[in-house]
């Protein structure tokens, strides 16, 4: 049997992050009541009049520069001409030959460079809510005329995996970035996945298919398995492939023909007449470059290169924007990031795991924690009752040193104290020292006696015993 090599080529379709929607003033948003966040404009009413958001075009540029992409110019929005129930207007605007942002890349971890075709600005169009057989099919135009960004890569990946990896680190730059929320659930990330297959080592292309609005990761990698081994398996069989859209199922794991594919050209784009064509000037780009901040992987550089961290750590803990700006609140109030990074990794992911939630004062407050993390260092409570006190108060108000109090966990002598204290009398006492060979345990009651009195009667007794013995047995 032959073999082949599989060539993918992605469109991820981003909602960007703004407050109102692209081309007017409704506002930008997810789950309101059907059909009650839109107005003429996004519904496609006969001389409504579309305004471009600025800020959209600024994230979209923003998105550009975090990846290399050269910005244009000159940008030029365009009718892209189709009918289907969701889009009200029978035309979607967006952008063919003068998009915002050209080419561009990301890296893998591999080395391997993924190229960008272009980034461009559309608008998302509405949502059609299937019913039963009686009801039939309701549209919600709520979603219509939400930005979307959409990012066009070269056919560069050979593997579900790659894909995979690019599209991880696209939704982590558009986080850290600001310019989108990426919120895969909610569809405000969704991915078309052309695929093709070719005889190994050849430099043809094949025929590719396309599969529509995956919103996992997941999916993803299932529906390019599935369709790269479909496709061998016709090619084997002796049959074409043909260019075709289907619809991936994912409870069934299987994709479907839905429509023969065409061409740009079948779409009839021409510049809207009712937008003009936007000038983006090279200082304007500039300035927003300024305004990007630093990425997940500028954020890993520093993590293991000036906090020390390890490589492991550093990664799970940039993994999530929401994550890494917690921690970085910790560090704020307390430096020592080796702590911190463990306290989070250990307990704080764990909570997650069982309760996701993206705020992670909810779970803890910055303050409680590094509460309870100081009087673990400084000793003032001890490991086991520390690990007791933060389950006890996550996803409460109460304050960690409150709760310790209650609950009699507050060591009254801190051990750092304690032995400050056992110091002292070994060295004013030091002559009691020479009978501990012939009576040891009275020469430990004796000066357990003496850190007692300098204590007030207020430590442990066993604790300054266990202490002491071992610090004399070092000293023999
Ligand atoms: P459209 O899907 O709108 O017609 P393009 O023709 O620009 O747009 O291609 C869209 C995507 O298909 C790109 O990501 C591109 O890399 C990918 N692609 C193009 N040709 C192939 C191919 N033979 N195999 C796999 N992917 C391909
Ligand atoms: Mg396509
Ligand atoms: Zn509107």
């Amino acid at each position: 049997m032959k073999e082949y090599d599989l060539v993918i080529g992605l469109e991820i379709h981003a909602e960007v992050n703004t407050n109102t929607k692209v081309f007017c003033a409704c506002k930008n948003t997810f789950g309101e009541e059907p059909n009650t966040n839109c107005c003429p404009v996004c519904i496609g009413l006969p001389g409504a009049l579309p305004v471009l958001n600025k800020k959209a075009v600024e994230y979209t540029i923003k998105t550009g520069l975090c990846v290399g992409s050269e910005i244009t110019s000159l940008a030029v929005f365009e009718r892209k001409n189709y009918f289907y129930p969701d889009l009200a207007k029978a035309y979607q605007i967006s952008q063919l030959v003068k998009p915002i942002c050209i080419g561009g890349g990301i890296e893998l971890e591999s080395g391997k460079y993924i190229r960008l075709n272009r980034i461009h600005l559309e608008e998302d169009a509405g949502k059609l809510i299937h019913k039963t057989k009686t009801i039939g099919t309701l549209v919600d135009y709520n979603r219509g005329g939400i930005p979307l960004m959409e990012v066009v890569t070269e056919p560069d990946f050979s593997s579900a995996d790659e894909a995979v990896e690019f599209l991880d680190k696209l939704r982590r730059i558009m986080i850290y970035a600001g310019v989108a929320k990426c919120k895969m659930e909610e569809g405000g990330m969704r991915c078309d996945v052309n695929l093709s297959v070719k005889e190994k080592g050849s430099t043809k292309l094949g025929t590719r298919t396309e599969m529509k609005n995956l919103n996992s990761f997941k999916m993803v990698k299932r529906a390019i398995e599935y369709e790269a081994k479909r496709q061998v398996e016709e090619i084997s069989a002796g049959k074409i492939i043909i260019q075709q859209t289907r619809k991936w199922d994912d409870n069934k794991g299987k994709s479907y023909a839905m429509r023969t594919k065409g061409n740009s050209h079948d779409y009839r784009y021409f510049p809207d007449p009712d937008l003009l064509t936007v000038q983006i000037d090279s200082s304007s780009a500039q300035e927003i470059k300024k305004s990007i901040p630093l990425l997940a992987q500028d954020r890993m550089v520093i993590y293991t290169q000036k906090y020390g961290l390890p490589e492991y750590d550093a990664r799970i803990l940039t993994n999530e924007k929401f994550i890494s700006d917690y921690f970085e609140d910790c560090l704020k109030l307390f430096d020592n990031p080796k702590q911190i990074s463990n306290w989070i990794m250990t307990h704080i992911l764990r909570i997650l795991k069982e309760k996701p939630c993206e705020d992670l004062n909810e779970v803890i407050s910055v303050k409680n924690l590094i509460e309870i993390i100081k009087m673990t260092e400084q000793k003032e409570i001890s490991r086991p009752n520390a690990y007791e006190l933060f389950n006890s108060i996550c996803f409460t108000n109460l304050k960690a040193k409150d709760v310790a109090k209650q609950k009699g966990m507050l060591l009254v002598f801190s051990e750092s104290k304690l032995e400050e204290l056992i110091d002292e009398v070994l060295k004013t006492y030091s002559n009691a020292l020479a009978n501990f060979d012939k009576t040891p345990e009275k020469v430990i009651n004796f000066y357990t006696g003496k850190v007692m009195g300098l204590s007030k009667g207020l430590a442990n007794p066993q604790k300054i015993q266990a202490m002491l013995s071992e610090k004399i047995k070092s000293k023999l």
